[in-house]
């Protein structure tokens, strides 16, 4: 994606990694190889690969508004201990790299905003330095919906107390806490407003504290929408809930809300996880919706 103007907001994409992740049916538990036969033509190989597994991105954006830089979502991370994801297991992605190559440094960022707090949206919050995980963002706020952080903090609590691991793959220890034990954590609630125009929307179900992102800028508008889709399968039946939903039934109800709120209009949805083009506007086709990626956006 290359830098897309959306009014007077300039948006970035800063990629960690894309390409084939899980089988389609491990995440969509509801979709049947009779759905994905029926909608070959369409989802290979753009989205699907030769062995059903679904190709995906794991990017943040970076939206520059004149007043603010905020990153949206923050990836897995490197350098972390994902033992069950081989793939995020002490990972070395070329993200800061990325970052650089939007001209903006790591002490630009002034606010950092997860949707949630799985762990391929938390990773960058942190790097690892002289042992110790550190905020990769030293000067930003890092917003948390206080919905979504109780539920996870008291989750992690309640592991150790077990003897258990920390949730998420370890990400709430080694990405979430170090944050809030700098002092950097923003504790807000799930409308909070950035600044006029950009403002986060409670979108509870894939986790108890989901949050989306809403930017309008002269007219334009855009919607950061995580992991409400992971792919653009969803929108053969929107439905169909990811294997990592908290709440399956309440993450379809704000996805079926969403698909159709921003159906054949001009709001354009910045996936978390579609691969390239990773922006695009959803339209009606049929019974069902497809995706239409628009990048780079069209001004
Ligand atoms: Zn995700």
């Amino acid at each position: 994606m290359k830098t897309q103007q959306l009014g007077q907001f300039t948006i970035d994409r800063v990629t960690e990694y894309e390409g084939a992740f899980a089988p389609l049916k491990n995440i969509l538990p509801g979709i049947t190889q009779a759905d994905i036969d029926a909608h070959a033509s369409w989802l290979r190989p753009a989205y699907l690969d030769e062995q059903d597994r679904t190709i995906m991105s794991f990017h943040s954006y970076l939206i520059q508004t004149g007043r603010h830089r905020i990153l949206v979502d923050a990836c897995v991370g490197n350098d972390k201990e994902r033992v069950h994801r081989p793939g995020w297991h002490h990972a070395q992605f070329p993200y800061l790299q990325s970052l650089a190559q939007t001209g903006v440094a790591p002490e630009e960022i002034d606010f950092v905003c997860c949707t949630h707090m799985h762990a391929d949206h938390v990773g960058w919050n942190t790097r690892l330095q002289d042992g110790r995980w550190v905020p990769t963002f030293p000067n930003a706020r890092y917003v948390f919906a206080q919905t979504e952080y109780s539920h996870w903090e008291k989750t992690h609590r309640e592991a150790l107390a077990r003897g258990e691991p920390s949730p998420n793959h370890g990400s709430f220890a080694d990405s979430v806490l170090p944050v809030v034990d700098a002092g950097r954590a923003l504790m807000v609630k799930d409308d909070f407003e950035f600044e006029p125009g950009l403002y986060l929307g409670a979108a509870h179900g894939h986790t108890p504290g989901n949050c989306v992102l809403h930017a309008h800028s002269q007219g334009r508008r855009a919607v950061f929408s995580g992991d409400i889709l992971h792919t653009p399968a969803q929108l053969i039946n929107t439905d169909w809930s990811s294997n990592f939903c908290f709440d399956p039934l309440a993450s379809a109800q704000v996805r079926k809300k969403l698909v159709h709120d921003i159906a054949d209009t001009d709001t354009l949805l910045m996936t978390g996880h579609f691969p390239t083009p990773v922006a695009g506007r959803v339209v009606s086709h049929g019974d069902h919706f497809r995706f239409a990626g628009a990048d780079p956006l069209a001004t």
